[in-house]
């Protein structure tokens, strides 16, 4: 098997003097696909990143085995991730009172945490304050696209249109006819593996070779089908096929990604870097600055409109302004909107974009924690085969309030799942006993174990907001996020029904089960953050328009999760990048007819 490895592009040197015709701010899933249709337009464009340029592979080092690292993959001494016990007993910053040097979300407690020390944030550098919140970050060129978990899902106007159905909330000002072409285009241009099933609830994508099911998927899905409920193989975010793109290498199905928290080394699996901005960077038209932590939206003070960025570059902490016409923020849902709060000025004293004090508001995202696992009696003691050689298991999709009305709730939840044989036997760690017959037993039910967890609605809530900490700075002197967010009845019903649901359907199937989860998680946990500048018809009661352009200021666009109404319980990835699609091509075509 040969591996193409090509070296990023040509870096063109930043010209701080010149007035580029657009600056994005993050280089996230949002940030890189802003690059890539701006700069495909002919647009010439600079893009700030607040992180670090990661040689990332070496971070990756996706095909190393346990036993070669000195400490099986973990973190050094002196480096901690947060527990959860920790998430609920105590409050944000986390990080302030700990004895540990460096500390991590969550996400770094996942085997293999030393591969992630450098793309997570270290919470000491970067609080936050307010409410319990699991908040994860990855600061570096690509931001959460070096380790996101692939599940590439569509919404449909179940969600987009989720107020006519259901009474609750707003309807998003454009529907899914609007959106499709530029899933269309996103499914084209980076790769997405999967099964068409045909619903009208969560529409297929255009799908390259989807992964195989295992034994005991393959049992609950036709259990599944008997109760009007699918199964269907992981709608994955990586090409199985192919794509025309020199930086990427079609999946060979080792399974990398999944066995530690994320991330592949031969980009089969989408990340911005090489899915986006090193292809935008081929045109000639995009320059690149990390280490440039945007701190304010600079104004005009004669015409109101967006100048350009003022920045504090993260290694020598000098200040610096990029000049642009246009300004597009894609820092992540909750940094942008930390952005659109700091930058105030006479014209915007409660922050630019923010005349209607929506901003940081109406906060979602999706609720975690219940989930069943399972044992497929039939499958213990058969030979072992390579079940995790692919990158990812399965999703069950919503099946609530779509044709029923559920009492207790509104909206509706999916499943992520996986069975079969892994790297390390996960079922060792409850299987009792010890020595030989120990590791005979944990041997012959490796493969057996099967198990699932929801992904709920949170529902959009004004009153769930964030804002600026008076007090609290970062490493930078910027002053940091305050959480008001908590789940609400809603949800915990939710949750409830999530765990009957998961359970019947194991049994349903004849799987034996295992146990079952009922706690929610800590919000925030999902790493589905949603909903700070939402989009709308409505000056007043919305931030940006359908095409993320800010109301108050009309060459000043908010490209990432923040511009999103509802949370839907879809992952969200795939939406943020064909809104940014469609949102910048609106963009490219106002600023050639000079109405930016
Ligand atoms: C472990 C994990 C699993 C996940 N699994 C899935 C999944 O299966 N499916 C799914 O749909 N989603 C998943 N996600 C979420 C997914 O990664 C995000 O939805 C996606 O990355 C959001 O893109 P973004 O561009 O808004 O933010 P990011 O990818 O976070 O990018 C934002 C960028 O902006 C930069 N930035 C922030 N502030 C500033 C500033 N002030 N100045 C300059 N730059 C700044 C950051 O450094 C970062 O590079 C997962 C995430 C993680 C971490
Ligand atoms: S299974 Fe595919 S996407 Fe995952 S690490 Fe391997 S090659 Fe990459």
């Amino acid at each position: 098997m040969t591996l193409v490895r090509v070296a990023p592009a040509q870096e063109r040197d930043v010209d701080l003097s010149r007035t580029y015709d657009a600056v994005v701010v993050g280089s996230g899933a949002a940030g890189g696909m802003a690059a890539h249709v701006l700069t495909s337009q002919g647009m010439h464009v600079l893009l700030l990143e607040a992180g670090k340029k990661v040689p990332v592979e070496q971070e990756l080092r996706s095909m190393e085995w346990p036993y070669e690292h000195p400490r099986r993959g973990e973190m050094p001494p002196g480096y901690h991730a947060i527990r959860h016990n920790e998430y609920t007993i105590r409050q944000p910053p986390y990080a302030a009172k700990s004895a540990f040097k460096h500390v991590f979300s969550y996400v770094g407690g996942w085997g293999g945490s030393d591969y992630v020390k450098n793309i997570l944030v270290d919470e000491k550098d970067h609080p936050y304050t307010g409410t319990r919140y699991a908040w994860v970050r990855a600061r570096l060129l690509g931001g959460k696209t070096n380790i996101w978990g692939r599940l590439a899902l569509r919404l449909s106007d179940y969600d987009f249109k989720g107020k006519t159905h259901d009474g609750y909330g707003e309807d998003w000002p454009l529907s899914y006819a609007d959106v499709a072409p530029y899933y269309d285009k996103v499914d084209t241009y980076l790769g997405i593996s999967g099964h068409n099933e045909n619903l009208p609830h969560l529409p297929d994508s255009l799908f390259q070779r989807p992964n195989k099911l295992t034994a005991a998927e393959v049992m609950l899905r036709k259990s599944l089908a008997g109760m009007g409920r699918v199964l269907t193989p992981y709608r994955a975010g990586v090409t199985t096929d192919g794509v025309k793109n020199k930086y990427r290498s079609k999946c060979f199905g080792r399974g990398a990604c999944g066995r530690r928290p994320g991330g592949c080394d031969i980009h089969a699996a989408f990340d911005s870097p090489t899915g986006l901005i090193y292809p935008a960077m081929d045109t000639g038209n995009l320059t690149l600055r990390t280490n440039s932590i945007a701190h304010e939206v600079l104004v005009d003070r004669n015409s109101g409109k967006a100048r350009g960025i003022s920045f504090v570059d993260s290694q020598n902490h000098r200040t610096y302004e990029a000049k642009a016409k246009v300004v597009i923020l894609a820092a992540s849902t909750l940094e942008s909107a930390r952005l659109l709060l700091l930058s105030k000025s006479r014209q915007y004293p409660n922050g630019i974009g923010n005349s209607s004090g929506h901003v940081g508001h109406n906060f979602c995202e999706h609720v975690m924690g219940p989930g069943v696992t399972g044992m497929v009696k039939d499958l213990v003691g058969r030979p072992p085969s390579l079940d995790d050689g692919k990158p990812g298991g399965f999703y069950v999709p919503r099946f609530r309030n779509l044709q029923d009305r559920q009492s207790g709730f509104v909206r509706g939840y999916g499943f992520e799942g996986g069975s079969g044989f892994s790297m390390f036997p996960d079922g060792a760690w409850d299987t009792p006993g010890f020595g030989g017959q120990f590791k005979k037993t944990v041997r012959e039910h490796a493969g057996a174990f099967i198990g699932m967890g929801g992904f709920g609605e949170v529902l959009a809530r004004y009153e769930n907001y964030m804002d600026l900490d008076p007090e609290t700075k970062d490493r930078w002197g910027i002053p940091v996020l305050r959480f008001h967010y908590q789940f609400g009845d809603n949800e915990k019903k939710m949750c409830e029904d999530m765990a009957t649901t998961a359970k019947e359907m194991f049994e349903q199937a004849g799987i034996e089960i295992v146990g079952v989860d009922k706690e929610m998680l800590t919000e925030g946990w999902s790493i589905h953050e949603l909903g700070t500048a939402r989009m709308g018809t409505d000056p007043k009661t919305s931030v940006l328009n359908q095409f993320q352009q800010s109301h108050d200021v009309r060459n000043l666009f908010v490209v990432d999760g923040s511009s999103h109404v509802s949370a839907s319980c879809q992952n969200p990835t795939w939406t943020i990048m064909a809104l940014a699609w469609r949102s910048c091509e609106h963009l490219a075509d106002e600023f050639k007819r000079g109405n930016l």
